[in-house]
């Protein structure tokens, strides 16, 4: 639905929109870049026909608006007038159509959840759906609903909390065996505490405003065998606390994942470095009140407010290098965070990112993506294909891989870019491949310059048969691509027809 135009933006001319199908690949007309789009919204013209007025939308009445140039659109309760923003729409203005005139919430957070709508639409705003009287009988509301998952997901964690004179210890029961550090993301902000403890496809929230201060920094211990969580709060004062505090929205819930919202905190930018001429390593210093680590195949969004609109876009953390799996960490609790960003001088997003100052600000959500680390179970053979900046989620996946699976045999890149110029960590790709065996390594160059001996050209049968060859007739095989959307489902579509399993083949996506 409303997609910024995150994938979508290879020029007209360019090979990237040649392939057809899929969602955000229409081409905008001149005039309808998003920057387009909010200089309208700040034109101060009347884009929801109602004068500034808010009303009440009876589910009769948002039927009515289901036409391109009177299209109503509601999503969490809230109905927008989109037809203005239809030409803006990066995934054109069929897939809008498909919310017209009714609750599109489920559609939209099927595409894109993390879009920040309320934002981009605000002057479309028509006004809320009017509350229906009461819910059919024995049913709750759904932030209400403590524990969805009695038939098909993991049972209800549970918590507790205990205290010394000088600490408050929180414990998280999820009965859980594959819970890790990386499962719980816990943030203190003035005088509330929020953990969310990724369980699958679920969260489970705890959500508190404390009853008494506590100091900025916490620490967090997982006794991963039975699935414990601790998290150890600093109490500012040495005094006995009676409660731990007051319920704050969906505490002591376990919720789908998908229904949590994306939650954000201001991360410190702390260097940036040139990778090549137009991608630069960002670093920046998450806050010592929150605990996150991004696990290996996932993003974060960053929210940038862009001429006072907030824009959100996703970002694959990477480390600081290929060799960093093998240093000691400079700072305890991950608290660096790397990225290696391209920057488009006639993007929205990037051109913003590379202009603020050391020191400046950047809102980073928690871990989105639906690679598992489970997916490396027994891998005999990783092949990874990327093209440019798609090479990002790899970083993580070939450092896990080459230092943590017992049972890898081969690792292969083969790396798509236009020019030898772009090849982002060109000469620590080959250090690796020259210090791993197991470690292989091809580039691809699209528009090479004549002295270039390597590959030409795009993803094809033949390139992809030659290069996925398997170290065993046997092996289990695992088959990794991220790149400009056609070349994801170009290289989706080629790999099937080379009848590669869906388990054999993740894509990285938003
Ligand atoms: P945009 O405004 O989107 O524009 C980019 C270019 O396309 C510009 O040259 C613009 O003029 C042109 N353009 C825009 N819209 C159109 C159109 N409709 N038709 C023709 N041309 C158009 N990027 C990274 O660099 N590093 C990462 O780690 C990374 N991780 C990602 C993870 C995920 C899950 C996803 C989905 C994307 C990721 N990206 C990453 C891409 C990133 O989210 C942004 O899309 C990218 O940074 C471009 O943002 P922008 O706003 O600067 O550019
Ligand atoms: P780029 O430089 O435009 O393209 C990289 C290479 O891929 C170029 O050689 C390009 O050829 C080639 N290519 C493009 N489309 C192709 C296709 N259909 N078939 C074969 N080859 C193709 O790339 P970029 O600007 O860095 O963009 C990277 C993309 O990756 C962005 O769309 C970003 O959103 C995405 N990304 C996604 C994730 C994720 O989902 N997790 C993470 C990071 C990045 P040409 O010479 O024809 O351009």
């Amino acid at each position: 639905m409303l997609n910024v135009p995150s994938q979508s933006f290879p020029g007209s001319s360019s090979q990237q929109r040649v392939s057809s199908g899929g969602r955000s690949k229409v081409p905008l007309k001149q005039g309808r870049s998003l920057m387009d789009w909010i200089r309208l919204t700040k034109s101060g013209k009347d884009l929801t026909g109602l004068k500034g007025r808010l009303i009440e939308v009876t589910e009769e009445e948002l039927k009515k608006h289901n036409k391109k140039d009177d299209c109503w659109i509601c999503i969490r309760g809230f109905v927008y007038n989109v037809s203005p923003y239809m030409e803006y729409h990066p995934g054109g203005e069929e897939e809008l159509m498909r919310g017209a005139g009714s609750d599109g919430t489920d559609l939209f957070d099927q595409v894109h959840r993390w879009v920040n709508y309320e934002s981009m639409l605000k002057e479309c705003l028509v006004g809320r759906m009017a509350v229906k009287p009461a819910f059919p009988k024995g049913m709750l509301p759904k932030s209400q609903v403590t524990d969805p998952l009695a038939k098909e997901g993991p049972s209800s964690p549970s918590y507790d909390w205990f205290q010394t004179d000088a600490l408050v210890t929180i414990v998280i029961y999820t009965k859980q065996k594959d819970i890790n550090l990386d499962s719980v993301i816990a943030d203190h902000r003035d005088d509330s505490f929020r953990a969310e403890t990724v369980i699958r496809d679920y969260s489970y929230l705890i959500h508190i405003a404390l009853s008494h201060e506590i100091q900025e920094d916490f620490s967090v211990r997982v006794v991963e065998n039975v699935g414990k969580i601790e998290i150890v709060l600093k109490k500012k004062e040495n005094t006995s606390w009676k409660c731990l505090g007051h319920p704050l929205e969906n505490h002591n819930s376990l919720i789908p994942k998908k229904d949590t919202g994306l939650y954000y905190r201001k991360c410190r930018l702390i260097s940036k470095e040139d990778v090549t001429h137009d991608t630069k390593l960002f670093c920046l210093m998450l806050p010592p009140s929150t605990h996150l680590q991004v696990p290996t195949g996932q993003h974060v969004y960053f929210k940038l407010t862009i001429t006072g609109t907030e824009i959100v876009k996703p970002y694959t953390p990477v480390s600081d290098s290929l060799f960093s799996e093998f240093k000691e960490p400079v700072l305890p609790n991950n608290k660096y965070i790397y990225f290696l960003i391209k920057i488009y001088p006639a993007g929205l997003f990037t051109p913003e990112l590379d202009h603020l100052q050391i020191g400046d600000y950047v809102s980073v959500s928690n871990p989105e993506g639906n690679f598992k680390i489970s997916q490396f179970q027994e891998l005999e053979d990783l092949f990874l294909l990327a093209a440019g900046t798609g090479f990002t989620p790899m970083v993580k996946v070939l450092s896990y891989a080459l230092t943590n699976i017992p049972s890898l045999r081969k690792v292969k890149l083969m790396f798509f870019n236009k020019t030898e110029d772009d090849i982002i960590w060109r000469s620590q790709l080959e250090k690796l491949a020259f210090k791993d065996k197991r470690f292989d390594l091809e580039f691809v160059l699209s528009a090479p310059t004549s002295e270039w001996n390597g590959k030409r050209g795009y993803l094809s049968p033949a390139l992809l048969s030659e290069f996925l060859k398997r170290s065993l007739d046997t092996s289990k095989v695992l088959i990794c691509i991220c790149g400009p959307m056609p070349f994801t489902e170009q290289g989706m579509k080629l790999l099937h027809d080379l009848n590669f399993s869906k388990d054999e083949i993740h894509s990285f996506t938003a």
